[in-house]
């Protein structure tokens, strides 16, 4: 009962799609490929269910699985399956139209958009999927039967206006789209198609984990290159291997270590691996993998993100910015997402407001991770730390969500003990009656940190401070006001009153001494002032000293040293950052320099005295001299007339 061959028209849309898809707006044409694969795929996965529920549909699924197969001579390509099929009114209906919704409107916007660009990303909305093919061939035919029936379709088209149709016989269930491959200019790469290690390496690329085989065939009368092994046994070319799809349960340690060194290209095992699986509206699996130790790269400026996306097995990209924070840049793993278009793109998935969701998820997941690490052991948590702590610090700055879990993360230098770190929490464990704050300092290095004037009266009365010696520490110190309720105090800012009792409290007699004193070096601190006007904003009593002369100190929000050093590395224009002097009261120097003064307020000498002051103090702490030739030259002068 054969019956003529049809043509028919493309549905307008369609139309307008198979247009913009031939005239290439993917710049990368290999991806045709995966989209065949992804659909024979489904095609397979249906048919298997529907053998499970549908016990009168009598189908063979014993060897589920998807053939390629390539005639050079006739310069084809095959994608065949004998999965679900289709009949004729399918075909029609799935191949002849764009059924998806919107495609009017989205198509309307593609030929508004204004370039490339943005036409590229509103096309990611959408899977072209099957009219893919016609990027790489001139005609398609597609033969296909659905099973539980007998009667076979063939489809063909150039991509142009029309397609045609009609019935076949003797055909097996399932469907193969056999491209007829456009002539190779060179330029665009097509003429690889028909070899065996690009099909090979696009599978791998793409397609490895579709859980069927994916076999090459024997080319025809030229078995050479297409078989491996035994002559004529089609090979297999993906691995089948999803293992985030597989149960937890039934994954080794072993198999999570091999899939981490496989993506990671990493020699050392991951320190935590963590797997999970979402059900509900937006499905999706994720086995995401701390790695033990930091790449190199870790800080240069386009270090990628370690997260690839997968969309049901099929590979879309690596270096998934929109599921992982630049600051968990060293998590490695993958993520497959049931319900997105294989040619979703970055611009998209910014802005997806379900990605959005996965990712904090995921976040809440990473940062979990390490904490119970933390919790559970703390040799291997600092070790950890070591390697990741400056970038998770930079979670601080960027990641308002998750400051609260990311302070008790932080792990940090301290007086307290010289050789371990301690968290926020054992710090505030350890406070004295009174103290209401975190005292931290900030510097270059933890020797330099430990002997700065600004530490003296803190060791003096056996408070803890905690040395804060990445870059980044200046940064989130200065933004975060709180931990556990209690304020960050940079002890070389603001006035420092450690005279209180423990209820943080200052003696009446205290109070008195202070303002005795400062009565008595008025005149001192006022011609300080003037004199330094040039370096300093203010010139006041110090109750941070014990054994230095003098120190700087910034008011409670003034940038630090460092701070302002790196804003304007970073090409930022300044004003110059003023800072206080402090002058330590009970210092030999400091007395005799305050006597000389009453006795002598114009003796040029003291000029020179109070320069010398202000470098030392400005040395003290790591800084920098404005004229160190000068410096230098006052202080040779002077140690000479001592002499
Ligand atoms: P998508 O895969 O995004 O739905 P396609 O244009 O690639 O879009 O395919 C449209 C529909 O055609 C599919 O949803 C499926 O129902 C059907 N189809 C495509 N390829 C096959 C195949 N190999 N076997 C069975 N059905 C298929």
């Amino acid at each position: 009962m054969a019956s003529p061959t049809q043509t028919l028209e493309f549905q307008a849309e369609t139309r307008q799609l198979l247009q913009l898809v031939i005239h290439s707006i993917y710049s990368n044409k290999d991806i045709f490929l995966r989209e065949l694969i992804s659909n024979a795929s489904d095609a397979l996965d249906k048919l298997r269910l529907e053998s499970l529920t549908d016990t009168d549909l009598a189908a063979d699924t014993s060897d589920l699985h998807i053939t390629l197969e390539v005639d050079r001579q006739a310069r084809t390509l095959t994608v065949r399956d004998n999965g679900i099929g289709m009949t004729r009114e399918d075909v029609v209906d799935l191949i002849g139209t764009i059924a998806k919704s919107g495609t009017a409107s989205l198509l309307a916007k593609i030929k508004e958009a204004k370039d490339a660009d943005a036409a590229q990303s509103l096309i990611g909305q959408f899977g072209v999927g099957f009219y893919s093919a016609f990027m790489v061939a001139d005609k398609v035919t597609l033969h296909t039967r659905r099973a539980g029936t007998e009667q076979g379709t063939a489809w063909e088209s150039d991509g142009e206006g029309t397609y045609t149709i009609a019935q076949a016989d003797d055909l097996p269930v399932g469907t193969s789209v056999t491209l007829h491959l456009k002539p190779a200019d060179g330029e665009d790469g097509l003429g690889d198609y028909l070899a065996g290690w690009k099909i090979r390496q696009i599978v791998k690329q793409y397609s490895d984990f579709i859980r069927w085989p994916i076999r090459m065939a024997a080319e025809s009368g030229a078995a050479d290159e297409a078989v491996d092994g035994a002559a004529g046994a089609p090979e297999t070319l993906n691995s089948m291997k999803a293992l985030w799809a597989r149960p937890r349960s039934e994954v080794t340690e072993a198999e999570y270590n091999e899939f981490y060194r496989q993506i990671s290209h990493d020699w050392q095992d991951p320190a935590e691996t963590i797997h999970m699986r979402a059900e509900g509206t937006f499905e999706y699996e994720a086995l995401l993998f701390i790695p033990a130790h930091a790449p190199f790269d870790l800080f240069s400026r386009d270090t990628k993100r370690g997260v690839q996306l997968y969309v049901k097995r099929v590979f879309i990209m690596d270096d998934c910015d929109a599921l992982m924070p630049n600051y968990l840049r060293f998590v490695k793993g993958v993520v497959d997402a049931h319900d997105l278009s294989l040619n979703v793109s970055r611009e998209i998935l910014q802005h997806d407001r379900q990605i959005t969701a996965v990712r904090r998820r995921l976040v809440k997941k990473v940062l979990g991770a390490l904490k119970s690490t933390q919790a559970t052991n703390t040799e291997a948590y600092l070790k950890l730390w070591e390697q990741f702590g400056r970038v998770l610090k930079e979670g601080l700055i960027e990641d308002r969500d998750n400051t609260e879990a990311l302070l008790e993360l932080v792990s940090a230098a301290s007086t307290n003990d010289a050789e371990k770190p301690t968290t926020l929490r054992e710090y505030v464990a350890r406070m004295k009656d009174g103290q209401d704050a975190i005292y931290y300092l900030t510097g270059e290095n933890r020797q330099m940190v430990e002997n700065s004037p600004h530490m003296e009266a803190f060791t003096a009365k056996g408070y803890e401070v905690l040395i804060l010696t990445d870059p980044v520490d200046e940064v989130w110190t200065d933004q975060i006001p709180t931990f556990d309720g209690h304020r960050f105090q940079s002890i070389a800012k603001g006035q420092v009153d450690l005279d209180h009792d423990a209820d943080g409290d200052v003696s009446d007699e205290a109070k008195a001494e202070k303002a005795r004193r400062e009565q008595d070096f008025a005149d001192l601190l006022a011609w300080l002032e003037t004199t330094l006007a040039e370096h300093v904003k203010q010139v006041r009593l110090s109750t941070r000293l014990t054994t230095s002369a003098a120190c700087l100190v910034g008011d409670a929000h003034d940038l630090t040293p460092t701070l302002e050093k790196m804003y304007r590395a970073m090409g930022q224009d300044l004003p110059p950052v003023k800072r206080i002097l402090e002058l330590n009261p009970t210092h030999l120097l400091i007395t005799a320099l305050h006597q000389a003064h009453q006795a002598k307020p114009d003796d040029p000498a003291l000029t020179d005295i109070a320069e010398l002051v202000h470098g030392s103090a400005l040395l003290a702490e790591g800084g920098d001299l404005p004229d160190p030739a000068r410096f230098t030259r006052l202080l040779t002068d002077h140690l000479t007339h001592t002499l």
